[in-house]
């Protein structure tokens, strides 16, 4: 329309245009990939052509000074091309095998660390956290920083049996993916109702809407419309909050941590798996989350010690059991750890291997 500008799209560009021309060259013609060391992949494709790929760990949310570090590197003792990892991590990819060595050492030098392959624990995944959304319980890019480094020895080395994803969430409902391992908020009250900002911030059916267990009903509150929570119903999922932040659920202590194992998204040997609770209540404990952090390597350790080569951890748990599970990581097993929702008689039913 006259008078009005061209609105911009927006979205994701081609991806073509940024990728190293001697993978685009190969695209979809590849015939194999080695791991010469951790940190580093060479893929083969058909045709003989071979690139290596240096990946290295990153804080996922960078700043400009150290991503323009990054590009520099890329620059000097690369080919030029990076790319990103779903788990923050950097990629380089060089056609000669001559200039990985030197690349490494930048990296090293500069403080990043290579590594991330094969049958390590890479970089944890998280979501965007205080940056970018609006409802979460805590800052997902802390509970990363301090698990990684702690587990940086695990990042660089092939010591695990199979390779570990470790997810983090910042809320109950949204983002945060299946993951061998997942550290997910945990809401344990119901919400607290701002009444004098309900009428001003939020619409009040699409709040009712969004409960799961129809725990919210419209109410007059000191003559001015607003909300009524129905605690005995609420399950403290926190869906009410994105659309009317006046439902507050975040607290400081009653916010708490909980872990999940065992979610896999792939099939390439199996089917993809749910994760499961494991460990509830945890204080949500920053700046560097010690009880998080201490059963997360404890789970680690006998996944470690107790699984085949090549398990990942779901594929180990479901072999040596549940209760064996529990056993082996000293972790309590409570009747909260039973699925007790009225739909789970269907999951549990699917199985062979419920005994009565
Ligand atoms: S996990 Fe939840 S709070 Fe965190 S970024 Fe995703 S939607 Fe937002
Ligand atoms: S926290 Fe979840 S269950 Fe409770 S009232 Fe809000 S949407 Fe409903």
């Amino acid at each position: 329309m006259e008078g009005q500008r061209t609105p911009i799209e927006s979205g994701c560009p081609d991806g073509f245009q940024y990728m190293h021309p001697v993978m685009r060259k190969n695209y979809g013609d590849w015939a194999y990939h080695e791991d010469p060391r951790p940190g580093v992949l060479k893929h083969t494709a058909r045709g003989g052509d071979a690139i290596y790929t240096v990946r290295a760990g990153t804080q996922r949310i960078l700043d400009v000074f150290t991503l323009r570090k990054l590009c520099e590197i890329g620059d000097e003792y690369a080919d030029g091309y990076i790319r990103f990892t779903i788990r923050s991590n950097i990629e380089y990819i060089v056609t000669d095998e001559a200039k990985v060595q030197p690349l490494i050492d930048a990296l090293t030098k500069e403080g990043f660390v290579v590594g991330g392959t094969k049958n390590s624990v890479t970089s944890l995944s998280h979501t965007q956290g205080w940056l970018h959304c609006d409802i979460p319980g805590t800052d997902a890019s802390g509970v990363v920083k301090s698990m990684m480094d702690e587990l940086v020895d695990e990042f660089t080395a092939w010591n695990m049996p199979n390779r570990v994803h470790i997810t983090t969430s910042c809320c109950q409902i949204n983002c945060g993916g299946q993951g061998d391992i997942a550290i997910n908020v945990q809401h344990t009250k119901p919400p607290k109702i701002n009444h004098d900002l309900v009428s001003n911030v939020c619409e009040r059916p699409s709040v009712v809407a969004r409960c799961p267990v129809a725990a919210i009903r419209p109410a007059m509150v000191n003559g001015k419309p607003s909300l009524e929570v129905d605690e005995k119903k609420c399950i403290c999922c926190g869906a009410c909050f994105p659309p009317c932040p006046p439902m507050q659920i975040n607290d400081a202590e009653h916010t708490k941590l909980a872990i999940w194992v065992g979610g896999n998204h792939s099939n390439a040997r199996g089917k993809p798996t749910f994760q499961k609770l494991v460990a509830a209540g945890i204080p949500n404990n920053p700046p560097r989350w010690p009880e998080a952090n201490a059963i997360v390597k404890r789970i680690l350790k006998a996944y470690k010690e107790g699984a085949k080569d090549w398990e990942r951890i779901n594929d180990w748990i479901e072999r040596i059991g549940w209760p064996r599970f529990f056993e082996v990581t000293n972790l309590p097993f409570t009747k909260y750890h039973v699925d007790t929702w009225r739909g789970a008689r269907n999951s549990l039913n699917a199985s062979t291997h419920i005994r009565f």
